[in-house]
């Protein structure tokens, strides 16, 4: 997994910026995960553990799947 970003919105949102929070599904202020393919998904705040795929970032737009897939 490399740690390239699009922009510094999807950085900072990608990281692990809280000093509190060790899960991105417990930080209000985490909005987004990546998973062990390295697809973008942004948290739902719920109370559980789930999330909405991406496939465009939402603040600069670009593509975010990998480009081996089609
Ligand atoms: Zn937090
Ligand atoms: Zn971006």
């Amino acid at each position: 997994m490399n740690d390239s970003f699009c922009c510094e919105d999807m950085r900072y949102h990608a990281t692990n910026h809280c000093p509190v929070h060790d899960s991105p599904y417990e930080c209000p202020d985490w909005l987004i995960v990546r998973d062990d393919e390295g697809d973008f998904g942004i948290v739902i705040h719920d109370g559980g553990t789930s999330c909405v795929e991406i496939r465009y970032c939402p603040w600069c737009g670009t593509r975010l799947t990998a480009e081996n897939r089609t």
